[in-house]
């Protein structure tokens, strides 16, 4: 057996697995051993049959006496029922639903069982255990049932693996049994390098596999996951260092403001920058000066201020001339992820760089504008797309703000040299990189800034982020005044509407995020039953808030939909904005002081904290209600720190160390798996997986020294999608 042999060459499948593992990408061997467990099954203590009681956990070795199939009594349940014997004594094996195992282990038969032990009117037995057959062992007396090298009282770990619709654990845990039987780990080589796996600690690559998918004891799995953590992080880090060297390579503008203007220019704000604002310049300047491209990612709460900081560098780009000519200005780029946000900077950048002289340009899809405008000097003209896009080029508009416009083709700047990216988690990475590139050919390459509101663990962003530097904007302008929030529990849901009307009757609006978009199927488990967002607009409309005017915002409404009734809200033509998790970034309307979250234990802590940035810059006091009807005290522990927590990244921390593992969500929010995840709580790991890669990439940047850590980086399992 090869690791590279497709997973129907060695195994029989039927149409349903064949399904469920074409879905979860599953074709080769290799790609099943990568196939982790999510955990493993209680301890369980190998056991004799005597000395079985309910309740325990036990692993039994022994013989098949008798085997049966039916049918439950009274119930129509299928039913499959055993004896099994050892020296000791027999027990029953009882099998609800799954009569089949009955079949597959006759009489006779050598087992491995392991489940827990209940009672019945009939005695005790164990229901739906794990079962697998061993080979017949006799002590030569011939009287022992038992496996000569099985220690009794010795622990025993059962892999789970996640399951889908055709394929349970069982037959991941049988089949990657066979293939670990099969020798494929003799033809699996090793890629991380030896160096390195000494140095840390961890297992080999064909020991970790037997660890993860066999462990002998809770160390064994403990220290196959580590390994894997490392391996993922590690190679992300390979590939993100490996751009990040790349953009470094190119040259450069210098960007070198003097300090008096600089000075001057912050007189314009009606406000002095905060500390965490002022280190952000220093830190954006040194790079400016260094003589490599900056690549920094600005994170910071929302209101923490971030469009101060991107002015600061655009004004410092456009003062600057480009070299060798004594006229004309550097370029800037700012691109927002939708068109409220894009006209928001725009009108921002027109109050910061008033009588300065310096044109600035706004592209969305619904049209373009320059500023100052020969007629109206302080305010804009429309223009047309054909006249902006002839300007840029010219280099004779140094600011240019807008949309995913920005990146269409046909845009060119003369003198690119700073590009900025609001909210660059909306954006993909395809589109993040393609404004780099929007200079002339043959030009130095743009210094750049992402910037985000999203507040994630520093492990997470190193990671994810890895071929970036990062700056924390980790304090909030003086003055704000502090959300009340309140945990809300079942049944006291009738003082906060009376809160909201009061607030809605001084003229102020609200904010109702709901979990789901739909009426939940009902079919569906409890655990689904989360408040939708259409059905919940409908019952404030009728039972709570007649008298106010509702609208509902979902992901599945067309751009133009969301934008209008965004729009309309900020214009207060709308009092109760119900909506999912979509608000979390987009329009900011003052006027709205309250926020509900239902079902906000379904939520992330940053999330919940984000979605509560929606009103926090009100200049009114703002409140944020938390409706939840966990009973869960580890869920509402998370949701105290809420309470507790000074800003988003302290908030980020404490919910990745609080959630347990499996719920941190990372595959589908950042594309790291649950085991990478968990890694993420140990800066250390990370740390180490960065400086090795750098170090590595340095020194070797097509890895030629370490040929099967590159082809294992090209052919993984599940490739890096980060560019
Ligand atoms: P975000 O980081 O969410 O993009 P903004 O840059 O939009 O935040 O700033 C939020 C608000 O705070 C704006 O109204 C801005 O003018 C104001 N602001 C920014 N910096 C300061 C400061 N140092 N002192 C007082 N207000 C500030
Ligand atoms: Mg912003």
């Amino acid at each position: 057996m090869h690791p590279d042999d497709a997973l129907a060459l060695h195994f029989q499948l039927n149409a349903g697995q064949k399904k469920a593992l074409e879905k979860l990408k599953l074709r080769s061997v290799r790609d099943l051993l990568y196939h982790f467990p999510s955990r493993y099954s209680d301890l369980s203590v190998v056991k004799l049959v005597r000395d079985l009681v309910p309740g325990d956990r036990a692993v039994v070795y022994g013989r098949i006496k008798s085997v049966k199939v039916g049918k439950a009594f009274r119930k129509k349940m299928p039913l499959g029922q055993a004896v099994l014997e050892d020296v000791t004594g027999t027990i029953k094996i009882v099998w609800f639903n799954q009569p089949y195992l009955a079949k597959m282990f006759a009489a006779g038969s050598y087992v491995k069982v392991s489940g827990k032990v209940a009672s019945g009117s009939s005695g005790i037995y164990l229901g739906n255990p794990e079962i697998e057959h061993t080979e017949g062992q006799t002590d030569g007396a011939g009287d022992s049932l038992f496996r000569k090298d099985e220690v009794h009282g010795a622990a025993s770990l059962y892999p789970v693996y996640p399951e889908s619709r055709g394929i349970t654990s069982r037959f991941f845990y049988h089949t990657i049994g066979k293939a670990l039987k099969g020798g494929v780990l003799e033809k699996i080589e090793e890629n991380i390098p030896q160096t390195i796996l000494k140095k840390y600690n961890l297992p080999t690559l064909t020991t970790a596999l037997v660890w993860l998918h066999a462990p002998r004891k809770e160390a064994e799995a403990v220290a196959a996951r580590k390994r894997f953590a490392f391996e993922e992080v590690f190679f992300i880090q390979l590939v993100e260092q490996k751009k990040r060297l790349e953009y470094e390579a190119h040259k450069t503008f210098a960007i070198a403001p003097e300090q008096r203007a600089v000075d001057q220019f912050l007189e314009r704000f009606p406000f002095s920058p905060t500390k965490a604002q002022r280190h952000a310049i220093t830190e954006i300047f040194k790079d400016f000066a260094s003589g490599k491209p900056m690549l920094r990612l600005l994170e910071g709460d929302v209101g923490s201020g971030k469009t101060l900081v991107a002015a600061l560098a655009a004004y410092a780009t456009v003062m600057t001339k480009p070299k060798g000519q004594d006229f004309g200005r550097l370029e800037v780029a700012y691109m927002a992820p939708t068109e409220i946000l894009a006209k928001q900077h725009f009108a921002s950048f027109m109050e910061y760089f008033k009588g300065l002289g310096v044109q600035i340009g706004l592209i969305t899809g619904s049209g373009c504008k320059k500023f100052p405008s020969k007629v109206s000097p302080g305010g804009a003209t429309d223009i047309s797309k054909n006249q902006l896009l002839k300007w840029v080029a010219n280099g004779e508009i140094p600011i240019l703000i807008g949309t995913h416009a920005l990146i269409q083709k046909g845009i060119q700047f003369k003198n690119l040299a700073l590009a900025i990216i609001d909210e660059q988690h909306r954006f993909g990475t395809k589109q993040r990189g393609a404004l780099g590139t929007k200079g002339r050919s043959g030009m130095p390459a743009p210094h750049l800034l992402s910037m985000t509101a999203t507040p994630i663990p520093r492990t997470l962003a190193l990671t994810i982020y890895g071929n970036l530097d990062l700056t924390l904007l980790d304090e909030m302008p003086p003055g704000r005044k502090q959300i009340k929030t309140e945990i809300v529990l079942p049944g006291k849901r009738e003082h906060v509407y009376q809160k909201v009307r009061d607030e809605l009757a001084a003229g102020r609006q609200a904010y109702v995020i709901c979990p789901r978009i739909n009426e939940p199927d009902p079919t569906k488990e409890l655990a689904l039953m989360a408040k939708s967002a259409k059905a919940e607009a409908v019952r404030l409309d009728k039972e709570v808030f007649p008298e106010y005017r509702i609208a509902v915002l979902h992901g599945k409404m067309k751009d133009s939909e969301k934008e209008e009734t965004m729009e309309a809200f900020a214009r207060h033509e709308i009092d109760i904005l119900v909506s999912t998790s979509l608000v979390e970034v987009g329009v900011n309307v003052p006027n709205a002081t309250v926020i509900i979250i239902e079902g906000a234990e379904r939520f992330g802590l940053a999330q919940l904290h984000q979605l509560r940035g929606r009103v926090i810059r009100s200049t009114y006091q703002a409140y944020c209600f938390l409706f939840s009807e966990t009973k869960n005290a580890k869920s509402l522990e998370r949701l105290k720190a809420i309470e507790k927590a000074k800003n988003g990244f302290e908030l980020a921390e404490l919910d990745l160390m609080l959630r347990g593992a499996g719920e941190l969500g990372g595959e589908k929010q950042w594309g790291l798996s649950d085991l990478a995840m968990e890694a993420m709580r140990n800066l250390k790991m990370v740390e180490a997986a960065r400086a090795e890669a750098h170090a590595l990439i340095s020194a070797d940047p097509e890895l030629m020294s370490v040929p099967k850590l590159k082809t294992a980086l090209s052919s993984r399992v599940k490739p890096i999608h980060f560019e």
